[in-house]
């Protein structure tokens, strides 16, 4: 009998200290404010997803054969630019706790004719259903989890739009972002920070997606819509307490290592404001 008493012991001690930390993480949760015509929360009306609801959906999640994230770079790259895919890999990788992979780059050659067209700023863009289903789709390995693919190509997703931030479709793990019209400098001959923090959002909300989070309704968080760049910007690099104790019951986190890795990562490529965001965390877990 007595050798039962450490097992029950050990988890409720864990789930102890777990809740914990997500109450000190909820006092550092920012209110969001009332939503403003042609923003995303004023224009969509979405419902909050609960801890309950997220447990109940019936997501495929990561688990031990399928537990990489694949980032498949598809267009031509820069060499800041690709510097920019690898440190998405990284930060993947911190965020979510599990393996990113980044692949080697897809030409966007292999986007035929009739799924591309000529922009109305003579760019090239590339038709966002087609990479989904025909590019990403086919070869979408068996230990990855989710595959997203990144490309420096604008995007469409049906002629009469003008273009598409990204596309995605969450039963199958697959997602398309382009990092376009992500760009705040021409000149690239040095990381493009505004352009590198956009991207940073953009791949941890899309997987997050995929993970099972709807949008979130609770604070300032990177599961946070967006209709626009300027909302992009607006929007935090930090998980909120609420949608991180739900990541947390599906990837098991360690969530203060995770808070120090994630600062280090921001101090190495000195990304000023999500490091604001994640300070009062490190230090309510200190105290
Ligand atoms: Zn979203
Ligand atoms: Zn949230």
């Amino acid at each position: 009998m007595t050798k039962y008493i450490g097992l029950y012991f050990i988890p409720l001690f864990f789930l102890a200290c777990q809740s914990n930390v997500f109450d000190q993480m909820l006092r550092n949760d920012q209110e969001l404010h009332k939503p403003q015509p042609g923003e995303w929360r004023f224009e969509h009306k979405e419902n909050s997803q609960s801890l309950h609801d997220f447990r109940q959906s019936n997501f495929i999640r990561p688990d031990s054969k399928r537990k990489n994230i694949d980032l498949i770079p598809i267009g031509t790259f820069t060499l800041n630019d690709a510097q920019q895919l690898s440190l998405c890999c990284e930060y993947l990788s911190i965020f979510y706790q599990i393996p990113c992979r980044l692949s080697t780059v897809i030409s966007d050659t292999a986007i035929p004719t009739k799924n591309r067209r000529i922009g109305t700023d003579h760019q090239i863009q590339l038709l966002a259903p087609f990479i989904l289903d025909s590019v990403l789709l086919p070869q979408l390995d068996s230990h990855a989890f989710c595959s997203m693919a990144i490309t420096t190509q604008d995007l469409f997703p049906k002629p009469e739009w003008n273009y598409v931030f990204g596309l995605a479709s969450f039963t199958n793990r697959v997602s398309v972002s382009s990092i376009y019209r992500f760009r705040d400098q021409p000149a690239l001959n040095q990381i493009d920070n505004v352009c590198l923090l956009r991207l940073l959002k953009t791949a941890s909300h899309e997987t997050g997606h995929m993970v099972g989070l709807h949008h979130c309704q609770h604070a300032h968080c990177v599961m946070n819509g967006s209709n626009s760049l300027q909302e992009l910007d607006q929007i935090f690099c930090r998980l909120c307490s609420d949608c991180l104790q739900k990541l947390n019951s599906n990837i098991p986190l360690k969530i203060e290592e995770r808070n120090i890795q994630l600062l280090q990562f921001f101090r190495k490529n000195h990304l000023e404001t999500p490091i604001q965001e994640l300070i009062p965390d490190s230090i309510a877990f200190a105290n």
